[in-house]
């Protein structure tokens, strides 16, 4: 199984793809959390990406597909990965297909209002990218991560213009995937409104998982 979830930041794309991941046994792969790897451990990509991420834009198409052509070579992705915002530019995307073609594109679909609501509430935990909402997915203890009790932070890119930010380049660059995936009969739509035990039950059921 080898997928690919688009859609607008803030659509839920990573809370889907972390449950599949781990009920299916298949690597979630997500560039934006490999980045905050980086910069969180201070590398030479790292120090590179920061500021682009920080500022909501994209970091350049050649950096991100090689790291995700090596990535999908490792081992762990051989039967099956999601990958969960890449490829987010036409050039991504026929690099994708060269190297390791999908089985199925799965487009989060959310009105702009809510994806705002969404990433305004989104807190994080750092070091393993666990991600809550303060009002629709809240922690056991406010401002604390569950599993280790550790501290939550807001991401300097869901600051409000850093988001305004994100979106424009979502519609500007990202959006024609949609038109892309649509052509080769890839993609298919997923509400992504309802609540996520919901929105995971349409993703099983549309990938003919019981
Ligand atoms: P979100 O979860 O809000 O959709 P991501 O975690 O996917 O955001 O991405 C965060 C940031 O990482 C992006 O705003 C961009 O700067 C960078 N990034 C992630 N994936 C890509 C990509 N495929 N191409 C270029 N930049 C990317
Ligand atoms: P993406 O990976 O597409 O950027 P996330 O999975 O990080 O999106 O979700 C964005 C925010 O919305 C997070 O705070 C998350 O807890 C919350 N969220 C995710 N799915 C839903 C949902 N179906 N209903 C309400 N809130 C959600």
């Amino acid at each position: 199984m080898k997928l690919i979830f688009l859609g607008p930041p803030g659509a839920g794309k990573g809370t889907i793809a972390a449950r599949l991941s781990e009920d299916e046994g298949i690597p979630h792969i997500s560039t934006g959390d490999i980045f905050r790897a980086n910069i969180r451990n201070e590398t030479e990509l790292g120090k590179k990406v920061k500021a682009v991420l920080d500022a909501g834009d994209l970091v350049p198409d050649e950096l991100t597909v090689e790291l995700v052509k090596d990535r999908v070579s490792q081992p762990d992705a051989a039967n099956g990965f999601i990958l969960d915002g890449f490829p987010r530019t036409v050039p991504q995307a026929d690099a994708l297909a060269g190297f390791a073609p999908v089985d199925k594109v799965l487009n989060f679909v959310l009105e702009e209002a809510e994806i705002i609501r969404r990433l305004s509430g989104r807190r994080v935990h750092k070091a393993s990218g666990r991600t809550y909402h303060v009002l629709f997915s809240p922690p056991k203890v406010e401002g604390k991560d569950d599993v280790t009790g550790e501290e939550l932070i807001i991401r300097d890119d869901d600051q409000p213009d850093a988001i305004k930010n994100r979106l424009a380049v979502y519609e500007r660059q990202t959006a024609p995937l949609i038109e892309y995936y649509k052509s080769r009969r890839l993609l298919t739509d997923i509400d992504s409104a309802p609540k996520p035990d919901h929105v995971y039950a349409a993703v099983r059921e549309e990938l003919g998982l019981s």
